[in-house]
C-alpha cells in the first residue's frame, strides 16, 4: 500500500433497485402515472401549441409538453436532439460537433467484473494481512491498468480495469459486454502483486467474468433544446474512476424537479426554467467526468503530471506524491452540492420573474 486516503464524510453505498423502490414508494400515484416496458423508438413536434408527440416500440403514442431524456448512455432522446439540432443549422462545424454527440465513444478502457463476490473469512484464512480486509475499498495502481476491492459486508468484491490510451474516444464495433473466463483475466493481472493474484486465486475456477467496454458521451455544448432537456448518463455519461455517474443523475434530477415545481415555473416561463437548469448542471457534470477520467489516468500511471513507463515504475517518493494527487482529486466530493445549487437556481428564477 502506498497510500491511505479518508473521505472524511466516507461513501454512501446505495444499490439502485433500493433507490428505484424508495422513488416509486415517494411518488403521489394520484397526479403521476408510471409505466413499466415502454421504449421510446422516436418523438417528434406536432406544431400545435409547442407539444410533442412520443412514439413507442409497441405502437402506442402519447403527447408532452416537455421530454426529459434520462434515458441513460445509449439515449434515444440524445440520438433525435443532436440530429434535430445538426440539420437545422448551416454551419457545418456545429452541425460535425453535434452529430459526434450521438453516440457513445469507447473510454479506451475494459472492465472485468463478476457478481461473485469471495467472502471474508476465505481471504482471512489465506492472508489474515490482506490489504481488502483493512479498509472499505482498495485500488491496485499500475501501468495501464488498475484493480479496485470492495468490502461488501460479508464478501469482498473485484474488478479490474485494463486501458488501451490509443483507443480513447473511438467508435468500438461489435458488443459492450462479453462473458470472458478467468484465464483472461489471470493474463491482464500477470506479474502483478501477490495480494492481489490471492483474490483472483480464491475465486471459483469457473467463476464467469463479463468484460464490459467502458463508453462515455462526449461533453455535449448543451443539454436543452427548447422544451427537450437530457439528464443523467444520457447527457453526460463518464468513467466510473470516481464513482460520481449515479450521483451526477441524481443531482440533475434534484435540481430539475424544484426548479420545474416552483410557482415561478409556467408553461410561459419554462424555456427560462430549462436555461437556468442546464446554466447549472451542465458545467459542473462535465468538471465531474473530466475528474474522474483523470483519475483513471492517474491509477494507471497515464495522466500528464504522474506519467510514468512501463519499463521504469514511480519510485516511493513518486507514489507519495501520486497517492495525494488522488486524495485532492475527491476533495470536491465532500465541497457545495445540491442544496447550493438550489439557492442560486432559485435567485435566477426570481430575477426573471422581477424582469418580467
Ligand atoms: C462499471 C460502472 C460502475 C459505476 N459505479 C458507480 C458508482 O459507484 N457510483 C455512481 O454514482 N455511479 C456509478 N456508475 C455510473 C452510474 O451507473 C450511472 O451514471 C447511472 O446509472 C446513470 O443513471 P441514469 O438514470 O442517467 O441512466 P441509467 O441508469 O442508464 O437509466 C436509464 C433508464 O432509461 C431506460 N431507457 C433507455 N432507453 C429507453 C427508451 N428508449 N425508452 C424508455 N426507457 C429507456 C433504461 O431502461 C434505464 O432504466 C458506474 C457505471 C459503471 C459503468
Amino acid at each position: 500500500m502506498f497510500y491511505e486516503h479518508k473521505m472524511p464524510y466516507g461513501p454512501i453505498v446505495l444499490q439502485r433497485r433500493d433507490l428505484c423502490e424508495m422513488l416509486v414508494e415517494k411518488t403521489n400515484q394520484k397526479t403521476c402515472s408510471i409505466h413499466y416496458s415502454k421504449k421510446l423508438v422516436k418523438y417528434d413536434s406536432t406544431g400545435a401549441d409547442g407539444q410533442f408527440k412520443l412514439h413507442f416500440d409497441d405502437g402506442t403514442t402519447a403527447s408532452a409538453d416537455l421530454i426529459i431524456g434520462a434515458d441513460g448512455i445509449h439515449s434515444t432522446v440524445r440520438k433525435f436532439f443532436f440530429s434535430d439540432l445538426a440539420s437545422a443549422t448551416s454551419d457545418e462545424a456545429k452541425k460535425e460537433q453535434y452529430l459526434r454527440c450521438i453516440e457513445p465513444r469507447w473510454s479506451g478502457t475494459y472492465m472485468y467484473r463478476t457478481n461473485m463476490g469471495i467472502p471474508k473469512e476465505k481471504i482471512q484464512e489465506l492472508n489474515p494481512e490482506h490489504p481488502s480486509l483493512k479498509v472499505l475499498s482498495t485500488i491496485w495502481c499500475g501501468k495501464d491498468k488498475h484493480g479496485l476491492t470492495i468490502d461488501q459486508g460479508k464478501m469482498i468484491t473485484f474488478s479490474v480495469y485494463h486501458s488501451i490510451p490509443s483507443a480513447q474516444g473511438s467508435i468500438r464495433e461489435g458488443s459492450r459486454t462479453e462473458d470472458v473466463d478467468k484465464q483472461e483475466v489471470a493474463d491482464a493481472l500477470a506479474g502483478w502483486e501477490p495480494a492481489l493474484q490471492q483474490i483472483l486465486h480464491l475465486h471459483d475456477p469457473d467463476v464467469q467474468y463479463s468484460r464490459w467496454a467502458i463508453h462515455c458521451v462526449e461533453p455535449i455544448p448543451q443539454s436543452v433544446s427548447g422544451n427537450v432537456i437530457l439528464i443523467g448518463d444520457a447527457a453526460h455519461a463518464m468513467t466510473p474512476h470516481q464513482g460520481v455517474g449515479g450521483g451526477q443523475a441524481v443531482e440533475d434530477s434534484h435540481l430539475l424537479g424544484r426548479i420545474l415545481a416552483h410557482p415561478s415555473t409556467t408553461k410561459q416561463s419554462l424555456k427560462h426554467a430549462l436555461q437556468v437548469y442546464q446554466q447549472i448542471r451542465l458545467p459542473f457534470a462535465k468538471i465531474a467526468a473530466q475528474r474522474s477520467l483523470f483519475n483513471g489516468m492517474m491509477y494507471e500511471f497515464n495522466h500528464p503530471d504522474y506519467f510514468y513507463e512501463a519499463g521504469r515504475p514511480p519510485s516511493k517518493d513518486e507514489l507519495v506524491r501520486l497517492g495525494k494527487a488522488i486524495e485532492e482529486s475527491f476533495k470536491w466530493l465532500g465541497q457545495g452540492g445540491c442544496y447550493d445549487d438550489w439557492d442560486e437556481a432559485e435567485r435566477k428564477l426570481l430575477e426573471q420573474d422581477i424582469g418580467a
